[in-house]
């Protein structure tokens, strides 16, 4: 198994991560936090055998192979580039840095120092996102020239912290959720986003010049047109992604989410009909291939490049928005 250290007291790792390593076969040995009440608790909760309020005495730690991060988002690139440094592989969380350069230098970092570096886009393990991208390379609705993604969702209470109050820890609906969006449109579609278009509205949740929501359009490298749409303040909705080819369509519905459910419609030249569906923990299947990655077979299934061009998209958006120019997203 591999041993993992912790780096974030976060709710992730609390509701999902944790569970997830365990789920995979492998252990979680230590937790840092940068308070050391939290780790401590966390670990009491979780049985985990070492808690730190020190990020270098976790890194420092033999037993300590692999690192998952999950503290805010400011502080991801110091942590991956600490543990580059201390030779430990990476699973880090989206979005992966404050900026592009930070990102690339962090993939730059794991690559010099030969450790791997993933990022958590847990949504390319749900296995309605991967049928969709199957049937779009199978040719089921012939050439895809339309997507939509509806993530407008209600931001839980539990939450409701510095993603809509702290600009300086990368708060806002694009930083969190749009750039889910734009990996899931890179994984199902198979094609890279060059330019966007944006607005965006701050209803009543955010505060500090943060966004609520947001309305993007962004045009890929074949030509497709894709409508995203995220928001923290709507309630009770469903959240899609539909796809429109010249020869039929695709609508996923709830499947912008944490759990492993949702359902796929196919709809072409013979009607309408479900996809069948394998669901299994998205979390779960994430860790299991990265750990399978850093014992030399295959690949995460977000890797560092791939949070390095979602984030560059997820960013050309808040550009956009913030200029009212559109933008065009660097390769
Ligand atoms: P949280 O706000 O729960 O945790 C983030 C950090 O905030 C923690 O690491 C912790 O710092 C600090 N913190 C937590 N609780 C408290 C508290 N009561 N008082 C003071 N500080 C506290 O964030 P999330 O779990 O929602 O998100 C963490 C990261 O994971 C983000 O980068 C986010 O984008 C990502 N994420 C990814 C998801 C996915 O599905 N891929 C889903 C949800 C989040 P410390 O460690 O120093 O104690």
């Amino acid at each position: 198994p591999v041993r993992w250290g912790f780096i974030g007291a976060s709710t992730i790792a609390h509701e999902h991560m944790v569970n997830a390593v365990r789920l995979a076969g492998h252990e979680v040995v230590a937790i840092a936090s940068g308070s050391h009440a939290r780790a401590a608790q966390f670990a009491a909760e979780h049985g985990i055998p070492f808690a730190t309020d020190s990020v270098d005495a976790l890194l420092a730690r033999p037993d300590v192979e692999a690192v998952y991060i999950s503290s805010t988002n400011d502080r991801h690139c110091a942590q991956v580039l600490a543990a580059a440094a201390a030779g430990k592989h990476v699973l880090c969380e989206k979005p992966l840095a404050m900026d592009v350069p930070d990102a690339q230098r962090m993939v730059d970092a794991c690559r010099a120092a030969g450790v791997l570096l993933g990022t958590n886009h847990h949504l390319r393990n749900a296995a309605t996102h991967r049928a969709l991208r199957d049937l779009v390379r199978a040719g089921a609705i012939g050439k895809p020239l339309f997507a939509r993604v509806h993530h407008a969702v209600y931001l839980r209470p539990l939450v409701q912290g510095w993603r809509i109050h702290d600009p300086a820890a990368g708060g806002g609906v694009i930083r969190d959720i749009v750039v889910h969006d734009v990996d899931a449109l890179r994984f199902v579609l198979g094609s890279e986003p060059q330019e966007a278009v944006a607005m965006t509205q701050s209803a009543y949740l955010a505060t500090q010049g943060l966004e609520d929501g947001v309305m993007a359009v962004l045009r890929f490298s074949d030509g497709l047109l894709a409508h995203v749409h995220a928001a923290y303040t709507t309630r009770n909705t469903v959240t899609s992604i539909e796809i429109l080819g010249d020869q039929g369509s695709l609508v996923a519905r709830d499947v912008m989410t944490v759990q492993p459910v949702g359902s796929v419609m196919l709809r072409d030249a013979d009607g309408e009909r479900p996809v069948e569906l394998a669901q299994e923990n998205l979390y779960a299947r994430g860790v299991a291939l990265f750990a399978s990655a850093l014992r030399g077979q295959g690949a995460p299934a977000a890797t560092g490049e791939d949070g390095v061009r979602s984030l560059a998209a997820a960013l050309a958006v808040a550009e956009s928005a913030q200029t009212g120019q559109r933008v065009r997203i660097p390769a």
